[in-house]
């Protein structure tokens, strides 16, 4: 039976720079538990090392975590890439930081990379800066991403720095996106009607959250359960699975 899952695809935890540390494993769960959130990908920059953490803290809970990672290619642009198996993050992992400069992390200009465990206990800190280009381009990313099976998509194409539209200003089609993200708070209206070619796209919105308040409940999933397969089909919107928004509070209609 197909289902509404309500759905986050964006989320940063302490190992983003940028995050606050209140994104430990347990508080992003909670959150998403109390906001009736069902659906959240773990996508910090470049790296993917808590994921594992917090599916684990999700053990047992009413929410489904996917791993992913936001990479950022030699372009300065931001692609969101999510799969079913943590092991395959962690192959994506292994490509971006053969192609992630070798810079140290400057903690008092950009934050802490805090690696942590379910509980949310510090283990170690990343101290090579996440937050940068790798040399991977965009085709790279979508190349790796497709024989991993998993899914990816530029991330808030409507920001002015670090997406797809700002740095390219368009999408090329050969790389045979299946969805696009546009902010929590971005107004599909206004995107599409300066970007008529964007129509096409199945359009999700993520919360891009560095901090509790911001996960998102926006985007909904019509799907029998919650598995990156279903997720899939959403995006094609086929066998009656489809992803729906919720419009944003100020947004026209
Ligand atoms: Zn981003
Ligand atoms: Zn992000």
């Amino acid at each position: 039976m197909i289902k509404p899952y309500v759905a986050d695809l964006h989320i940063h935890t302490v190992l983003s720079p940028c995050a606050e540390i209140e994104m430990t494993p347990k508080l992003i769960i909670d959150k998403a538990l109390s906001k009736q959130i069902d659906i959240l990908a773990i996508t910090d920059h470049n790296s993917a090392e808590n994921v594992k953490a917090v599916i684990k803290a999700a053990t047992g809970k009413k929410v489904k975590i996917f791993p992913g990672i936001e990479v950022e290619t030699r372009e300065e642009v931001h692609i969101i890439c999510i799969f079913d198996d943590p092991e395959k993050t962690l192959e994506l992992q292994k490509m971006i930081y053969r192609n992630l400069p070798n810079i140290k992390n400057k903690e008092e200009i950009f934050g802490a990379q805090l690696v942590v465990n379910s509980k949310g206990e510090f283990i170690r800190k990343n101290e090579r800066l996440l937050l940068t280009a790798t040399s991977l381009s965009i085709e790279d990313v979508v190349k790796k991403v497709k024989e991993l099976d998993g899914i990816c998509y530029p991330a808030h194409i409507d920001r002015p720095s670090y997406s797809i539209i700002s740095n390219l200003g368009f999408i090329p089609p050969q790389l045979n996106f299946l969805a696009i993200e546009i902010s929590s708070k971005a107004d599909i209206y206004d995107i599409l009607l300066n970007h008529e070619e964007l129509k096409n796209y199945t359009i999700i919105s993520s919360g891009d959250a560095h901090r509790l308040s911001e996960l998102s409940t926006r985007t909904v999933f019509w799907i029998e359960k919650p598995t990156l397969d279903e997720l899939k089909l959403a995006f094609l919107n086929k066998n009656g699975r489809k992803v729906s928004l919720k419009k944003h509070r100020k947004e026209k209609t």
